[in-house]
């Protein structure tokens, strides 16, 4: 990922990183979780036995299964693409677009009273926008892309 472009994609204007989020259609936790599907396999039957022979825990199977299938379906194109799932209320996307600007911190009125961001998240964007207008959006992204986003 060396393209400005590239990053983009991947953080949002509000600073979150989209690629790390579990609904992100190209993200790590999809790509890993259709990994995990391919090496189990057929595991079913066989966690049913090691359910009696080995652990209880195996009993669990099919809960575990359900939630990597659905991982491993997410779709998300991320907010440079579509409307978030979760933060319904941001208003970043669109006043971004509008605006003109990559990232908030390159909007004259940063920080804004009107992101629609609850206090913890606003207060996220705001330190991320500062850091990134610091050592510049290249930077901040490898600093931060491998560290988890949960
Ligand atoms: S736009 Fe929202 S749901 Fe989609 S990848 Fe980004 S944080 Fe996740
Ligand atoms: S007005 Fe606020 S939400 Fe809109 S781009 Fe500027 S800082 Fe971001």
């Amino acid at each position: 990922m060396d393209t400005k472009t590239d990053v983009k994609e991947r953080l949002a204007p509000c600073g979150l990183h989209c690629g790390k989020c579990f609904a992100f259609y190209e993200g790590e936790i999809h790509n890993t979780a259709i990994l995990l599907q391919k090496y189990l396999g057929n595991f079913a039957p066989y966690a049913k036995r090691f359910a009696v022979q080995l652990d209880p825990v195996f009993e669990q199977y099919p809960a575990f299964a359900a939630l990597l299938n659905y991982l491993a379906n997410a779709s998300c194109g991320g907010c440079r693409v579509e409307k978030c799932k979760f933060y319904k209320n941001c208003k970043l996307r669109a006043c971004s677009l509008e605006r003109q600007v990559d990232f908030c911190y390159e909007c004259p009125d940063f920080p804004c009273e009107h992101t629609g961001l609850d206090d913890d998240l606003y207060k996220r964007h705001v330190a991320i926008n500062q850091k990134i207008a610091e050592i510049g959006p290249k930077a901040y992204y490898d600093e931060i892309k491998d560290t988890p986003r949960y």
